[in-house]
């Protein structure tokens, strides 16, 4: 008996199977693929398609929905071309009580002067306002803030010696503190974040969650039916014992909310010349950091394969890339599933030892924005920008490889369109497989390549549809398409009406 079948459209289902124009679908999971025809049976309701392209839901294999979720609800400030803009919208946000929080300015976008307290003082004066600049690591406060908070010594910008309402290091940690969501308010957040995934075609995410009230409204919204996403959560690795002594392993969950790997970081990042390098930075002397070192990584690397978890390491240099390669072999941890999150720079023998090991790729193909001549990645590497995300290069060497978004931004097509428009060829890949490293290769990476990323029977009937074809549209258009539909086993989780 078919519930429902998905018709007028044209079904893409990236299995290798051929393109189809009906899908139907029982008790939350696809039973046929065909034409209309031949599934259409009595008692089976009718979902139109309108016309549209529909694909396998996007998996988006690295996410902090509650950073999405913040900006949603909060004044978002990015883009903003002023403090007056900046206080429009931290004012448009205010609901009128509490704090009122605005995050992702950039004073490079104006005069180069970041937000003083007289100036969010226009917000309020009576209650605190926070304006966090886009890399968080500096933010500014009102006056009612500076009154209001318990701020240390450390990173309170001053002049004349009275507070400019900049705040920095330690004092802009204590701001975060001051501000880190409750439970509530992180449901609210979450809530936010899961239409803005559900709105971009995406119905599995791998979430990263620390310190963070996450994990439990995912698992509130899971018991009372009002999770419309299938959320992965990755762990910090200083939740490590805490999740031993609970005895929770890696897929371990429920249909919806499944415990996935653990994280850690071993290195930085490029823009902050952080990411550890093999070779030093090509406008510094400076070869980056490590977060974890060569041998505390293998110690972890070991702690967390023995505890049946799966390890998420976060490694963008090639020396960090290199380090958990090594770790990996040598813990005998080869037989394992385990992934790297980001490998931004592929120096040398990097992309066969990934081929040739059971680590997923877990990339960014937003980051591309960053590759181009005179970008990011040219400043800081020179000529190796060349070897950065070499997604090509990965797929062909038989790397596994899956795409998430980092939430920079949320947005699966966005990111094809940077895979297929690379500048270069050893990074940029075909429609199909930049749109298969969202779906089936992040369905890999969580485990779940038997369960969803493809539009086969038996997977589970999570769609997404689109208002045009991204193997039509120029390259350089495929962000425009819309998402005009997005199913959730079965049932519409978002329909844009259009
Ligand atoms: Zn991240």
């Amino acid at each position: 008996m078919v519930d429902r079948v998905f018709t007028n459209c044209e079904v893409r289902p990236l299995s290798g199977d051929d393109p189809a124009s009906a899908v139907a679908v029982t008790d939350g999971t696809v039973t046929a693929v065909g034409d209309p025809d031949e599934l259409l049976t009595a008692g089976a309701e009718t979902v139109d398609c309108r016309g549209g392209v529909l694909l396998p839901g996007f998996v988006d294999a690295h996410t902090h929905l509650d950073i999405v979720g913040r900006r949603t609800v909060e004044a978002d400030l990015a883009g903003a071309d002023g403090p007056d803009n900046c206080i429009d919208r931290l004012l448009a946000a205010d609901d009128g009580e509490g704090w009122v929080l605005g995050f992702g300015y950039d004073e490079s976008d104006w005069d180069g002067e970041l937000l003083q307290a007289a100036t969010l003082d226009r917000v309020s004066t009576d209650r605190p306002v926070v304006a966090a600049r886009e890399d968080i690591h500096t933010i500014s406060v009102n006056h009612a803030a500076l009154d209001t908070l318990d701020l240390p010594d450390d990173g309170v910008c001053t002049e004349d010696g009275a507070p400019t309402g900049v705040l920095v290091e330690e004092a802009a940690e204590a701001v975060f503190d001051a501000i880190a969501p409750d439970y509530t308010q992180t449901r609210e957040y979450l809530l936010a974040a899961q239409e803005v995934a559900l709105s971009k075609g995406i119905t599995a995410v791998h979430d990263m969650v620390r310190q963070s009230h996450a994990p439990q409204v995912y698992r509130e919204l899971d018991a009372k039916d009002a999770l419309s996403l299938r959320v992965r959560l990755n762990y910090w690795a200083d939740h490590l014992d805490a999740i031993r002594e609970l005895g929770l392993v890696t897929n371990h969950g429920s249909d919806r909310v499944r415990t996935g790997a653990i994280k850690a970081y071993i290195d930085g990042s490029l823009g902050a010349g952080t990411a550890r390098l093999r070779t030093p930075y090509a406008d510094s002397d400076s070869a980056g950091e490590w977060r974890t070192d060569p041998d505390a990584l293998r110690e972890l690397v070991s702690a967390v394969d023995d505890a049946g978890l799966q390890f998420a390491a976060h490694a963008i240099g090639d020396a960090a890339i290199d380090a958990l390669l090594s770790a990996i072999e040598s813990v005998d941890a080869a037989g394992e599933r385990h992934r790297v999150e980001h490998a931004e720079v592929l120096t040398g023998d990097l992309v066969e030892r990934l081929a040739a090991s059971p680590l997923v790729v877990s990339a960014q193909p937003n980051f591309h924005r960053w590759a181009a001549p005179g970008d990011l990645y040219d400043e800081r590497l020179g000529e190796r920008r060349g070897l950065t995300n070499r997604f090509r290069d990965l797929v062909d060497a038989g790397a596994q490889l899956a795409f998430g978004s980092d939430c920079m931004p949320l947005s699966p097509l966005y990111g094809v369109q940077q895979a297929v428009t690379a500048p270069e060829p050893s990074q940029r890949l075909t429609v199909g497989k930049a749109l298969r490293a969202y779906t089936s290769g992040a369905a890999y990476a969580g485990f779940d390549e038997d369960r969803m990323g493809t539009v086969t029977p038996g997977s589970v009937a999570d769609f997404a549809v689109l208002s045009a074809s991204p193997w039509e549209v120029p390259n350089e258009k495929i962000s425009d398409i819309d998402v005009t539909m997005t199913v959730s086993a079965g049932d519409i989780v978002f329909d844009s009406g259009g």
